[in-house]
């Protein structure tokens, strides 16, 4: 029986700095599972349309270890398609996805393995806290996890991010959903299958600074929001319904008063501010069905999810592991490299 096989998938954008640090890291976890478990890991680094030296740092490290995979896009895509075409590329076994940037510690690989071994298809990190990062990103993430969890029908753990391994059913699963606006910790709830949670400790990034800044934070809440949940678009409906009946119970009030005491004509606050509140009701209304539309609109150009520029699979020995002699691995390495050119 051939041995399982674990492909760690990293996306990475402009992470020159930190790609040598956690390819040791990930390099060491994958010798101790291949010892101890005779698993067969290997890595796949995607470059998400980086501006730095990434590119040529990951052709550096895939030169000295023969399990790495390399793929890049033709530009930046984000994460979550970066993600996406790196598990696309994952043919066999299960995929453990983390980020480049050393928050996700690889040192916890063999613990999303044995879960996984013991049957669970989607095994996930859950952070305990949040190093390194300002109380307005940790109280919006929490309240945002509040908000989704009760709009959204598909389970979508908090505090859990994209730290995980996914069994090959799931992985499988998880291919079937070619959604252009994809927000992945709904897609993995999507998927379902058995599912547990690892706790850990997230570090602080290891160097550079984190790529979402409260805006593309904000855009990203508001992608899951309109992918996970209809909700929104019933607000206009509900918010119809309370104005029509505090409009029927005013407007009661108004004919008594006519009745009663005459009419004077009076009422230009009430009259500017009903206005322009119902104004702006309207407006939040059509604003929120444009979200929708939107992504439909996106959605029907069925345009292809990202491209690619250029793809190394990983070259594993008969063995099936660790590379050979980094001085063949170079030699390899510039054939490979003239080939291309
Ligand atoms: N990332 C990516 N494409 C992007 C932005 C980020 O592939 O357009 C990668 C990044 O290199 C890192 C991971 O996504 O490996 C998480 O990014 P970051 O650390 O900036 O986010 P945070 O940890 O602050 O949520
Ligand atoms: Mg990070």
């Amino acid at each position: 029986m051939s041995p399982d096989r674990l492909t760690v998938v990293v996306a990475a954008y402009n992470e020159a700095d930190n790609l040598a640090l956690l390819q040791s890291r990930i390099g060491a976890a994958l010798d101790r599972l291949a010892r101890e478990e005779g698993i067969d890991g290997q890595m796949l680094y995607v470059d998400d349309g980086s501006t730095d030296a990434t590119w040529a740092v990951m052709q550096h490290l895939a030169s000295v270890d023969r399990r790495i995979a390399l793929l890049r896009l033709s530009r930046n895509f984000g994460k979550e398609l970066a993600l996406t075409a790196g598990l696309d590329r994952v043919e066999e076994g299960a995929a453990l996805i983390l980020d480049a940037d050393g928050q996700d510690p690889p040192e916890l690989i063999p613990l999303f393995v044995a879960k996984w071994r013991e049957g669970y298809d989607d095994v996930h990190g859950t952070r305990m806290e949040r190093e390194g990062e300002g109380w307005l990103k940790r109280s919006t993430a929490h309240a945002f996890y509040r908000v989704i969890g009760l709009l959204s029908n598909t389970p979508i753990p908090a505090d859990t991010g994209d730290f995980r391994l996914l069994s090959p059913r799931a992985l499988a699963g998880l291919r079937q959903l070619r959604e252009r606006h994809r927000f992945m910790k709904g897609l993995f709830g999507w998927v379902g299958y058995n599912r547990v949670s690892i706790a850990y400790h997230r570090e602080p990034r290891a160097a550079g600074r984190s790529k979402f800044n409260f805006w593309r934070l904000w855009n990203l809440a508001l992608e899951g929001i309109t992918s996970f949940s209809t909700a929104p678009l019933r607000l206009a409906t509900y918010l119809g319904l309370l104005t029509a009946l505090v409009a029927f119970v005013y407007g009661v009030a108004i004919i008594v008063k006519a009745l009663f005491w005459g009419d004077p004509v009076a009422g230009w606050p009430t009259m500017m501010s009903v206005i322009l509140f119902l104004g702006g009701v309207q407006l939040i209304a059509l604003g929120v069905i444009g979200e929708y539309l939107g992504r439909l609109y996106d959605e029907s150009k069925q345009r292809p999810l990202y491209l690619v520029d250029s793809w190394q699979p990983a070259r594993p020995t008969r063995a099936g592991m660790v590379g050979e002699s980094p001085g063949e691995a170079d030699r390899v390495q510039r054939l490979r490299g003239s080939a291309v050119d």
